[in-house]
């Protein structure tokens, strides 16, 4: 068949592994994923309560518009409704962004490491992928400036970092900015935005308005604990939202997914508890590297960036038999590396007690 020509060699994402093939592999009869950064808490009550009690006719096709999320999601961040474009996760987004401005002859420039559907997305549209290395986690924006030329298209800025955690302070955003010209689109996907703390970071909704070209990603997977339901939207100028929704899947959303994530939305006491939980678990993760000497990343996000010292897919792998799902950083391109989400204060406290075991058994420290 005619198939394109990027496809070939080509790998389907690889998501951690389910609990459930962990379980019957090991043996075990619990098993704790903290390797996707969902909302260890689960979502708001609230949905909860309204999955129990309302019935949807799903034969009718869901409001292509999502017209009530929309207005929910406006009213909350003092939008227009004219600025948001939904999708099936902020996935969708990306896949949609690549569609819409990604082809054979232009590039699009990204951090290394960071969240692999940017280049993914890239190669298989044919487009040229320039991966600027990060330094301790943090994207280099000066050389990722520098490496804007006349057929650049998109520029990816992922903030806070995925996987590193590190954010980006809002003087070094606008002064890179500053440097991208008008015709270059830069998404600033902030999957993690609601766990951000760091006093240097600033609302980023202004910086649509003074700069056209710049397009925010946000997603209900995360801190809204609703990543089964799919459901992420980007924040534009109304002429850039206008471009990208003839790209959009005509039904991307479900009825149920547009409805919890406006219920989710609506309970920010959730939320706020949700991330202050949260920083008490970061604690937990940032006692232990310094106990240990081991080097991380400032993270601003549900999750930690550490260094293990050891081969980390022995770590994942040893940790797995323990019952706990990670991601080693050698998947992600950062071998020694691991990334963990932050669970609850139980989960954190015994996941951290057998990666001590493990990086004694591994010679790390005594
Ligand atoms: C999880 C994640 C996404 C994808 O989120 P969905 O809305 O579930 O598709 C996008 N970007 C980053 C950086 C993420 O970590």
């Amino acid at each position: 068949m005619k198939w394109k020509q990027q496809l070939d060699g080509m790998q389907a994402y690889k998501p951690g592994k389910p609990i459930e093939e962990v379980q019957r592999e090991f043996g075990l009869q619990e098993v704790v994923k903290l390797a996707s950064n969902e909302n260890p808490f689960g979502c708001s009550p609230k949905v909860t309560a309204y999955l129990q009690d309302n019935a949807v006719n799903h034969a009718i096709y869901p409001d292509g518009y999502a017209q009530n999320l929309r207005t929910a999601v406006a009213n909350y961040l003092g939008v227009k409704e004219t600025q948001l474009l939904f999708g099936n996760g902020s996935d969708d987004i990306i896949t949609i962004l690549t569609r819409a401005l990604l082809y054979p002859g232009v590039n699009t420039i990204m951090a290394d490491p960071s969240f692999s559907q940017y280049w993914h997305n890239a190669d298989i549209e044919g487009a040229e992928v320039r991966k600027i290395p990060c330094i301790n986690g943090a994207h280099d924006l000066n050389a990722m400036a520098a490496a804007i030329d006349d057929k650049t298209s998109i520029v990816w800025v992922c903030s806070p970092n995925n996987p590193t955690g590190v954010v980006i302070a809002d003087n070094d955003l606008r002064a890179f900015l500053a440097k991208v010209p008008s015709d270059v689109l830069v998404v600033l996907d902030e999957a993690y935005i609601e766990y951000v703390t760091h006093p240097e970071h600033k609302n980023t909704l202004p910086l649509i308005e003074e700069y056209p070209n710049v397009l925010l990603m946000r997603t209900f997977s995360k801190a809204y604990g609703l990543a089964s339901f799919r459901v992420g939207y980007a924040i534009g100028q109304p002429e850039v939202i206008a471009k990208l929704d003839p790209v959009r899947a005509p039904f991307n959303n479900t009825i149920l997914s547009q409805t919890v994530a406006a219920i989710a939305l609506s309970d920010q006491d959730y939320l706020q508890a949700c991330c202050e939980a949260n920083e008490k678990g970061k604690k937990q993760y940032v006692e232990f590297c310094e106990k240990h000497n081991l080097t991380y990343y400032p993270s601003d996000t549900n999750f930690i960036f550490l260094n293990t010292n050891a081969d980390s897919d022995i770590v994942f792998h040893e940790l797995m038999k323990r019952g706990f799902i990670i991601r080693s950083g050698n998947a992600l391109g950062t071998p020694g590396f691991i990334r963990v989400t932050i669970g609850t204060e139980a989960q954190n406290e015994a996941l951290l007690g057998h990666l001590e075991t493990v990086l004694k058994e591994q010679g790390v420290f005594a």
